[in-house]
Protein backbone atom coordinates (compact mmCIF):
# COMPACT_ATOMS: atom_id res chain seq x y z
CA UNK A 1 0.00 0.00 0.00
CA UNK A 2 3.30 2.74 0.83
CA UNK A 3 4.14 1.80 -2.88
CA UNK A 4 0.92 2.42 -4.20
CA UNK A 5 0.53 5.46 -2.56
CA UNK A 6 4.29 6.81 -3.13
CA UNK A 7 3.58 5.42 -6.94
CA UNK A 8 0.19 6.40 -8.08
CA UNK A 9 -1.28 8.74 -5.44
CA UNK A 10 -4.41 9.24 -7.85
CA UNK A 11 -5.79 6.33 -7.54
CA UNK A 12 -4.70 5.37 -4.11
CA UNK A 13 -6.26 8.61 -2.80
CA UNK A 14 -9.62 7.54 -4.76
CA UNK A 15 -9.33 4.37 -3.10
CA UNK A 16 -9.17 5.47 0.43
CA UNK A 17 -11.61 8.03 -0.23
CA UNK A 18 -14.01 5.08 -1.01
CA UNK A 19 -12.98 3.22 1.84
CA UNK A 20 -14.00 6.74 3.59
CA UNK A 21 -17.65 6.78 1.61
CA UNK A 22 -18.31 3.23 2.72
CA UNK A 23 -16.92 3.59 6.29
CA UNK A 24 -19.31 6.62 6.82
CA UNK A 25 -22.40 5.52 4.94
CA UNK A 26 -25.38 3.72 5.28
CA UNK A 27 -24.89 0.98 2.44
CA UNK A 28 -28.67 -0.39 1.84
CA UNK A 29 -28.18 -1.43 -1.95
CA UNK A 30 -29.68 -4.69 -2.11
CA UNK A 31 -26.91 -6.85 -4.30
CA UNK A 32 -23.84 -5.03 -2.16
CA UNK A 33 -21.97 -6.33 0.81
CA UNK A 34 -19.03 -5.88 2.55
CA UNK A 35 -16.52 -8.96 1.97
CA UNK A 36 -14.01 -9.82 4.87
CA UNK A 37 -10.49 -8.25 5.23
CA UNK A 38 -9.75 -12.28 4.31
CA UNK A 39 -11.51 -12.20 1.09
CA UNK A 40 -9.75 -8.79 0.44
CA UNK A 41 -6.36 -9.76 1.02
CA UNK A 42 -7.19 -12.83 -1.37
CA UNK A 43 -8.25 -11.28 -4.18
CA UNK A 44 -5.80 -8.75 -3.76
CA UNK A 45 -3.21 -11.47 -3.97
CA UNK A 46 -0.14 -11.93 -6.80
CA UNK A 47 -2.47 -14.80 -7.98
CA UNK A 48 -3.63 -12.07 -10.20
CA UNK A 49 -0.31 -12.93 -12.53
CA UNK A 50 -1.47 -16.42 -13.50
CA UNK A 51 -2.75 -17.75 -16.40
CA UNK A 52 -4.89 -21.08 -16.11
CA UNK A 53 -7.02 -21.83 -18.65
CA UNK A 54 -8.97 -25.03 -18.59
CA UNK A 55 -9.58 -27.17 -15.14
CA UNK A 56 -7.47 -28.12 -12.04
CA UNK A 57 -5.03 -31.05 -13.87
CA UNK A 58 -6.60 -29.97 -16.79
CA UNK A 59 -4.52 -26.93 -18.17
CA UNK A 60 -2.96 -25.34 -21.21
CA UNK A 61 -0.71 -23.51 -18.79
CA UNK A 62 2.24 -24.80 -17.23
CA UNK A 63 2.97 -24.06 -13.67
CA UNK A 64 -0.78 -24.17 -12.45
CA UNK A 65 0.16 -26.79 -9.69
CA UNK A 66 -0.22 -23.94 -6.85
CA UNK A 67 -3.55 -22.57 -8.54
CA UNK A 68 -5.12 -25.77 -9.14
CA UNK A 69 -4.72 -26.60 -5.76
CA UNK A 70 -7.18 -23.38 -4.79
CA UNK A 71 -8.87 -24.00 -7.71
CA UNK A 72 -10.22 -27.33 -6.03
CA UNK A 73 -10.76 -26.32 -2.47
CA UNK A 74 -13.24 -23.71 -4.18
CA UNK A 75 -14.84 -26.00 -6.25
CA UNK A 76 -15.23 -28.83 -3.71
CA UNK A 77 -16.24 -26.12 -0.38
CA UNK A 78 -19.07 -24.82 -3.23
CA UNK A 79 -20.39 -28.38 -3.75
CA UNK A 80 -20.75 -28.58 0.28
CA UNK A 81 -22.26 -25.69 0.88
CA UNK A 82 -24.94 -26.13 -1.57
CA UNK A 83 -25.26 -29.91 -2.15
CA UNK A 84 -24.14 -30.46 -5.99
CA UNK A 85 -22.59 -32.75 -7.53
CA UNK A 86 -20.50 -30.61 -10.04
CA UNK A 87 -19.10 -26.55 -9.46
CA UNK A 88 -16.99 -24.12 -11.99
CA UNK A 89 -16.13 -21.55 -9.85
CA UNK A 90 -14.58 -19.60 -12.62
CA UNK A 91 -17.18 -17.08 -14.39
CA UNK A 92 -16.16 -13.51 -14.06
CA UNK A 93 -19.42 -12.51 -12.83
CA UNK A 94 -23.18 -13.42 -12.48
CA UNK A 95 -24.33 -12.03 -16.25
CA UNK A 96 -21.05 -14.49 -16.95
CA UNK A 97 -22.25 -17.49 -15.34
CA UNK A 98 -25.61 -17.05 -17.07
CA UNK A 99 -24.42 -16.75 -20.68
CA UNK A 100 -22.52 -20.18 -20.28
CA UNK A 101 -25.89 -21.64 -18.99
CA UNK A 102 -27.24 -20.50 -22.18
CA UNK A 103 -24.64 -21.83 -24.33
CA UNK A 104 -24.69 -24.90 -22.71
CA UNK A 105 -28.46 -25.80 -23.23
CA UNK A 106 -29.64 -23.87 -25.75
CA UNK A 107 -29.42 -23.09 -29.44
CA UNK A 108 -29.37 -19.42 -30.75
CA UNK A 109 -33.31 -18.81 -31.47
CA UNK A 110 -34.66 -21.05 -28.69
CA UNK A 111 -37.31 -19.71 -26.69
CA UNK A 112 -37.05 -19.03 -23.00
CA UNK A 113 -39.45 -17.55 -20.11
CA UNK A 114 -37.90 -15.70 -17.56
CA UNK A 115 -39.68 -12.84 -15.36
CA UNK A 116 -39.82 -9.96 -16.70
CA UNK A 117 -37.20 -7.33 -15.69
CA UNK A 118 -39.80 -4.62 -14.40
CA UNK A 119 -41.11 -7.00 -11.89
CA UNK A 120 -37.96 -7.84 -10.50
CA UNK A 121 -36.00 -10.21 -13.00
CA UNK A 122 -32.35 -9.82 -14.30
CA UNK A 123 -31.50 -8.22 -17.74
CA UNK A 124 -29.88 -11.83 -18.14
CA UNK A 125 -33.35 -13.48 -18.22
CA UNK A 126 -34.35 -12.31 -21.82
CA UNK A 127 -34.17 -8.51 -22.06
CA UNK A 128 -34.12 -6.93 -25.61
CA UNK A 129 -31.06 -5.35 -24.90
CA UNK A 130 -29.02 -8.35 -23.15
CA UNK A 131 -27.53 -11.20 -25.01
CA UNK A 132 -30.69 -13.12 -23.75
CA UNK A 133 -33.11 -11.65 -25.31
CA UNK A 134 -30.95 -10.32 -28.78
CA UNK A 135 -30.22 -14.44 -29.09
CA UNK A 136 -32.95 -16.00 -27.91
CA UNK A 137 -36.35 -15.97 -28.40
CA UNK A 138 -37.69 -14.06 -25.01
CA UNK A 139 -41.11 -14.67 -22.82
CA UNK A 140 -41.93 -13.42 -19.82
CA UNK A 141 -43.89 -13.76 -16.40
CA UNK A 142 -44.57 -11.40 -13.59
CA UNK A 143 -45.63 -11.33 -10.24
CA UNK A 144 -50.11 -11.01 -9.52
CA UNK A 145 -51.33 -7.28 -10.09
CA UNK A 146 -53.25 -7.85 -6.57
CA UNK A 147 -51.21 -9.76 -4.29
CA UNK A 148 -47.44 -8.90 -6.36
CA UNK A 149 -46.65 -12.33 -5.62
CA UNK A 150 -45.65 -15.10 -7.77
CA UNK A 151 -48.57 -16.46 -9.36
CA UNK A 152 -47.47 -19.93 -10.18
CA UNK A 153 -50.78 -21.37 -11.66
CA UNK A 154 -50.11 -18.31 -14.01
CA UNK A 155 -46.07 -19.47 -14.98
CA UNK A 156 -47.80 -22.25 -15.46
CA UNK A 157 -50.33 -21.04 -18.02
CA UNK A 158 -47.48 -19.14 -19.90
CA UNK A 159 -45.32 -21.61 -20.03
CA UNK A 160 -47.98 -24.27 -21.65
CA UNK A 161 -49.13 -21.34 -23.93
CA UNK A 162 -45.36 -20.72 -24.88
CA UNK A 163 -43.23 -23.98 -24.55
CA UNK A 164 -39.84 -22.48 -24.09
CA UNK A 165 -36.34 -24.90 -23.93
CA UNK A 166 -35.54 -23.29 -20.75
CA UNK A 167 -37.76 -21.98 -17.64
CA UNK A 168 -35.56 -18.70 -15.19
CA UNK A 169 -36.10 -18.59 -11.65
CA UNK A 170 -34.63 -15.94 -9.69
CA UNK A 171 -34.46 -12.31 -9.46
CA UNK A 172 -33.04 -9.04 -8.22
CA UNK A 173 -35.89 -7.40 -6.85
CA UNK A 174 -38.39 -9.96 -5.45
CA UNK A 175 -38.95 -9.75 -1.53
CA UNK A 176 -40.40 -13.27 -1.05
CA UNK A 177 -39.21 -16.84 -0.75
CA UNK A 178 -39.79 -18.59 -4.32
CA UNK A 179 -40.98 -21.95 -4.83
CA UNK A 180 -38.38 -24.00 -6.74
CA UNK A 181 -39.94 -27.21 -6.66
CA UNK A 182 -43.30 -25.72 -8.42
CA UNK A 183 -40.76 -24.24 -10.86
CA UNK A 184 -39.06 -27.87 -11.68
CA UNK A 185 -42.76 -29.36 -11.55
CA UNK A 186 -43.86 -26.74 -14.68
CA UNK A 187 -40.66 -27.25 -16.35
CA UNK A 188 -41.12 -30.51 -16.28
CA UNK A 189 -44.70 -30.41 -17.59
CA UNK A 190 -43.84 -28.52 -20.56
CA UNK A 191 -40.33 -30.46 -20.85
CA UNK A 192 -38.06 -27.33 -20.36
CA UNK A 193 -34.96 -27.10 -18.80
CA UNK A 194 -35.37 -24.92 -15.35
CA UNK A 195 -32.44 -22.50 -15.05
CA UNK A 196 -32.27 -21.27 -11.01
CA UNK A 197 -30.53 -17.45 -10.85
CA UNK A 198 -30.21 -17.56 -7.31
CA UNK A 199 -27.84 -14.92 -7.25
CA UNK A 200 -29.57 -12.22 -4.50
CA UNK A 201 -30.34 -15.39 -2.50
CA UNK A 202 -27.45 -17.26 -2.23
CA UNK A 203 -26.07 -16.26 1.01
CA UNK A 204 -29.59 -17.67 2.81
CA UNK A 205 -29.45 -20.75 0.75
CA UNK A 206 -25.92 -21.61 1.91
CA UNK A 207 -27.51 -21.07 5.46
CA UNK A 208 -30.43 -22.86 4.88
CA UNK A 209 -32.38 -20.10 5.08
CA UNK A 210 -34.29 -20.21 2.01
CA UNK A 211 -35.04 -23.00 0.20
CA UNK A 212 -31.93 -24.48 -2.22
CA UNK A 213 -32.53 -24.84 -5.68
CA UNK A 214 -29.63 -27.48 -6.67
CA UNK A 215 -32.10 -30.73 -6.01
CA UNK A 216 -35.01 -28.88 -8.47
CA UNK A 217 -32.88 -26.99 -11.00
CA UNK A 218 -31.01 -28.64 -14.05
CA UNK A 219 -28.56 -25.68 -13.55
CA UNK A 220 -28.08 -22.83 -10.82
CA UNK A 221 -26.25 -19.84 -11.04
CA UNK A 222 -25.18 -16.98 -8.54
CA UNK A 223 -22.90 -14.35 -8.08
CA UNK A 224 -20.71 -15.00 -4.76
CA UNK A 225 -20.76 -11.13 -3.79
CA UNK A 226 -23.92 -10.39 -2.87
CA UNK A 227 -25.52 -12.07 0.53
CA UNK A 228 -22.86 -15.04 0.28
CA UNK A 229 -20.11 -12.12 0.88
CA UNK A 230 -17.66 -13.21 -1.18
CA UNK A 231 -15.38 -11.22 -3.90
CA UNK A 232 -17.44 -10.29 -6.96
CA UNK A 233 -17.80 -13.35 -9.14
CA UNK A 234 -19.92 -16.05 -10.41
CA UNK A 235 -20.51 -19.89 -9.66
CA UNK A 236 -22.34 -22.72 -11.41
CA UNK A 237 -23.70 -25.74 -9.76
CA UNK A 238 -25.62 -28.88 -10.98
CA UNK A 239 -25.81 -32.34 -10.84
CA UNK A 240 -25.95 -33.88 -14.23
CA UNK A 241 -22.76 -34.66 -15.81
CA UNK A 242 -23.98 -35.03 -19.47
CA UNK A 243 -25.02 -31.09 -19.07
CA UNK A 244 -21.67 -29.35 -20.93
CA UNK A 245 -21.75 -26.53 -18.06
CA UNK A 246 -17.64 -26.46 -18.11
CA UNK A 247 -17.23 -26.49 -21.71
CA UNK A 248 -19.79 -23.52 -21.99
CA UNK A 249 -17.31 -21.56 -19.46
CA UNK A 250 -14.49 -22.49 -20.93
CA UNK A 251 -13.61 -22.12 -24.04
CA UNK A 252 -16.98 -21.53 -24.38
CA UNK A 253 -17.41 -17.58 -22.74
CA UNK A 254 -14.44 -17.32 -21.26
CA UNK A 255 -10.58 -17.05 -21.45
CA UNK A 256 -8.49 -17.71 -18.45
CA UNK A 257 -10.01 -17.80 -15.02
CA UNK A 258 -9.31 -15.01 -12.67
CA UNK A 259 -7.13 -17.38 -10.22
CA UNK A 260 -6.90 -14.30 -7.52
CA UNK A 261 -10.59 -14.21 -7.02
CA UNK A 262 -11.28 -17.72 -7.17
CA UNK A 263 -9.00 -17.99 -3.94
CA UNK A 264 -10.91 -14.87 -2.46
CA UNK A 265 -14.07 -17.15 -3.33
CA UNK A 266 -12.32 -20.45 -1.75
CA UNK A 267 -11.86 -18.00 1.51
CA UNK A 268 -15.40 -16.82 1.45
CA UNK A 269 -16.61 -20.40 0.90
CA UNK A 270 -14.92 -21.35 3.94
CA UNK A 271 -16.91 -18.81 6.05
CA UNK A 272 -19.87 -19.52 5.02
CA UNK A 273 -19.34 -23.51 6.36
CA UNK A 274 -18.97 -21.76 9.74
CA UNK A 275 -21.93 -22.26 12.11
CA UNK A 276 -21.74 -18.21 12.85
CA UNK A 277 -22.91 -17.58 8.83
CA UNK A 278 -26.02 -19.17 9.46
CA UNK A 279 -26.53 -16.36 12.71
CA UNK A 280 -25.84 -14.12 10.43
CA UNK A 281 -28.13 -15.06 7.29
CA UNK A 282 -30.95 -14.85 10.08
CA UNK A 283 -29.75 -11.68 11.04
CA UNK A 284 -29.83 -10.36 7.60
CA UNK A 285 -33.60 -11.30 7.20
CA UNK A 286 -34.66 -10.24 10.80
CA UNK A 287 -33.15 -7.11 9.91
CA UNK A 288 -35.38 -6.84 6.52
CA UNK A 289 -38.43 -7.93 8.94
CA UNK A 290 -37.64 -4.61 10.94
CA UNK A 291 -37.03 -2.37 7.97
CA UNK A 292 -40.49 -3.24 6.28
CA UNK A 293 -41.98 -2.71 9.09
CA UNK A 294 -40.39 0.04 10.21
CA UNK A 295 -41.34 1.85 7.36
CA UNK A 296 -44.64 0.88 7.25
CA UNK A 297 -45.30 1.99 10.49
CA UNK A 298 -44.21 5.16 9.00
CA UNK A 299 -46.57 5.42 6.22
CA UNK A 300 -45.15 4.02 3.66
CA UNK A 301 -45.54 1.19 1.77
CA UNK A 302 -43.82 -1.69 0.60
CA UNK A 303 -44.56 -4.16 -2.25
CA UNK A 304 -46.39 -7.09 -1.14
CA UNK A 305 -46.86 -5.43 2.54
CA UNK A 306 -43.58 -7.06 4.07
CA UNK A 307 -40.39 -9.69 3.07
CA UNK A 308 -39.19 -13.34 3.60
CA UNK A 309 -35.75 -12.79 2.64
CA UNK A 310 -32.93 -9.72 2.25
CA UNK A 311 -34.92 -7.88 0.47
CA UNK A 312 -37.76 -4.81 0.65
CA UNK A 313 -39.06 -2.85 -1.97
CA UNK A 314 -40.60 0.53 -1.18
CA UNK A 315 -43.73 1.28 -3.20
CA UNK A 316 -43.72 5.21 -4.08
CA UNK A 317 -46.95 5.02 -6.57
CA UNK A 318 -49.38 6.64 -5.11
CA UNK A 319 -46.94 9.06 -4.03
CA UNK A 320 -45.74 12.77 -5.78
CA UNK A 321 -41.83 11.81 -4.90
CA UNK A 322 -40.67 9.13 -7.24
CA UNK A 323 -38.20 7.03 -7.04
CA UNK A 324 -35.25 8.79 -8.26
CA UNK A 325 -36.09 11.75 -5.81
CA UNK A 326 -35.75 9.87 -3.02
CA UNK A 327 -32.58 8.23 -4.44
CA UNK A 328 -31.25 11.02 -4.47
CA UNK A 329 -32.33 12.83 -1.86
CA UNK A 330 -30.95 9.95 0.61
CA UNK A 331 -27.58 10.08 -0.92
CA UNK A 332 -27.17 13.77 0.34
CA UNK A 333 -28.14 11.93 3.65
CA UNK A 334 -25.29 9.38 2.91
CA UNK A 335 -27.66 6.72 2.82
CA UNK A 336 -27.50 4.41 -0.52
CA UNK A 337 -29.72 3.07 -1.73
CA UNK A 338 -30.87 2.29 -5.66
CA UNK A 339 -34.21 3.58 -7.31
CA UNK A 340 -36.47 0.49 -8.84
CA UNK A 341 -39.49 -0.05 -11.01
CA UNK A 342 -42.32 -1.60 -8.56
CA UNK A 343 -45.01 -3.89 -10.18
CA UNK A 344 -47.33 -1.97 -12.42
CA UNK A 345 -44.73 0.80 -12.76
CA UNK A 346 -46.21 3.53 -14.53
CA UNK A 347 -42.94 5.97 -14.39
CA UNK A 348 -40.07 5.06 -16.59
CA UNK A 349 -37.36 2.89 -15.54
CA UNK A 350 -35.21 6.34 -15.24
CA UNK A 351 -37.51 7.41 -12.76
CA UNK A 352 -39.37 4.90 -11.35
CA UNK A 353 -42.17 4.56 -8.55
CA UNK A 354 -39.64 2.39 -5.80
CA UNK A 355 -36.60 2.62 -3.79
CA UNK A 356 -34.90 -1.28 -3.13
CA UNK A 357 -33.10 -1.79 0.57
CA UNK A 358 -31.20 -4.88 1.47
CA UNK A 359 -29.79 -6.00 4.82
CA UNK A 360 -26.89 -7.77 3.91
CA UNK A 361 -24.53 -4.86 3.90
CA UNK A 362 -25.57 -3.31 7.16
CA UNK A 363 -25.78 -6.41 8.72
CA UNK A 364 -22.40 -7.45 8.47
CA UNK A 365 -21.21 -4.55 10.08
CA UNK A 366 -23.38 -5.56 13.27
CA UNK A 367 -26.60 -3.51 12.96
CA UNK A 368 -29.31 -4.79 13.92
CA UNK A 369 -33.01 -4.32 14.39
CA UNK A 370 -32.87 -1.10 16.42
CA UNK A 371 -31.18 0.37 13.76
CA UNK A 372 -33.24 -0.36 11.49
CA UNK A 373 -36.02 1.18 12.33
CA UNK A 374 -33.84 4.17 13.16
CA UNK A 375 -32.80 3.95 9.57
CA UNK A 376 -36.68 3.61 8.52
CA UNK A 377 -37.62 6.78 9.77
CA UNK A 378 -34.57 8.80 8.26
CA UNK A 379 -35.87 7.42 4.76
CA UNK A 380 -39.18 9.18 5.79
CA UNK A 381 -37.79 12.12 6.95
CA UNK A 382 -36.16 12.42 3.67
CA UNK A 383 -39.27 11.17 2.15
CA UNK A 384 -41.10 14.38 3.37
CA UNK A 385 -38.18 16.57 2.30
CA UNK A 386 -36.99 16.14 -0.60
CA UNK A 387 -35.21 18.88 -2.21
CA UNK A 388 -34.46 20.52 1.38
CA UNK A 389 -30.95 19.94 1.61
CA UNK A 390 -30.83 21.64 5.14
CA UNK A 391 -33.02 18.63 6.48
CA UNK A 392 -31.03 16.21 4.67
CA UNK A 393 -27.99 17.49 5.95
CA UNK A 394 -28.98 17.26 9.53
CA UNK A 395 -29.83 13.25 8.91
CA UNK A 396 -26.47 13.20 7.27
CA UNK A 397 -24.89 14.04 10.56
CA UNK A 398 -26.85 11.61 12.76
CA UNK A 399 -26.36 9.20 10.02
CA UNK A 400 -22.35 9.67 10.61
CA UNK A 401 -22.75 9.23 14.21
CA UNK A 402 -24.40 5.71 13.81
CA UNK A 403 -22.02 4.63 11.13
CA UNK A 404 -18.94 5.26 13.66
CA UNK A 405 -20.82 3.19 16.15
CA UNK A 406 -20.22 0.31 14.09
CA UNK A 407 -16.49 0.66 12.12
CA UNK A 408 -16.24 -1.41 9.06
CA UNK A 409 -13.01 -2.36 8.76
CA UNK A 410 -11.24 -1.15 11.67
CA UNK A 411 -7.65 -0.50 11.34
CA UNK A 412 -7.60 -0.63 7.54
CA UNK A 413 -6.58 2.71 6.74
CA UNK A 414 -3.01 2.09 8.83
CA UNK A 415 -2.17 -0.12 5.75
CA UNK A 416 -1.18 3.63 4.45
N1 LIG B 1 -28.46 -12.40 -11.73
C1 LIG B 1 -29.13 -11.68 -10.82
C2 LIG B 1 -30.42 -12.22 -10.29
C3 LIG B 1 -28.63 -10.45 -10.40
O1 LIG B 1 -29.32 -9.72 -9.53
C4 LIG B 1 -27.41 -9.99 -10.95
C5 LIG B 1 -26.80 -8.71 -10.54
O2 LIG B 1 -27.32 -7.87 -9.94
C6 LIG B 1 -26.76 -10.76 -11.90
C7 LIG B 1 -27.30 -11.97 -12.26
C8 LIG B 1 -25.51 -10.29 -12.58
O3 LIG B 1 -24.40 -10.32 -11.81
P1 LIG B 1 -23.07 -9.52 -12.23
O4 LIG B 1 -23.35 -8.08 -11.98
O5 LIG B 1 -22.01 -10.10 -11.38
O6 LIG B 1 -22.85 -9.79 -13.68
Amino acid sequence: WQQLSDYDPLVFDLIEQELERQETGLELIASENFASPRVVAAAGSILTNKYAEGLPGKRYYGGCSKVDGIEQIAIDRAKEIFGAKFANVQPHSGAQANAAVYLALLSPGDRVLGMDLSHGGHLTHGSKVNFSGINYESHFYGVSPESELLDYDEVERIATEVKPKMIIAGASAYPREIDFARFRQIADKVGAYLFVDMAHIAGLVAAGEHQNPVPFAHVVSTTTHKTLRGPRGGLLLWNDESLKINKAVFPGTQGGPLEHVIAAKAVAFKEALEPSFKDYQQSVKANAKALAEGLMETGLRIVSNGTENHLVLLDLSSTEVSGKDLEEALGKSHITVNKNTVPRETRSPFVTSGIRLGTAALTTRGMGPEEMKQIAVWIRRAFDHVGQDDELAKIHKEVEALTARFPLYPGWSQVK
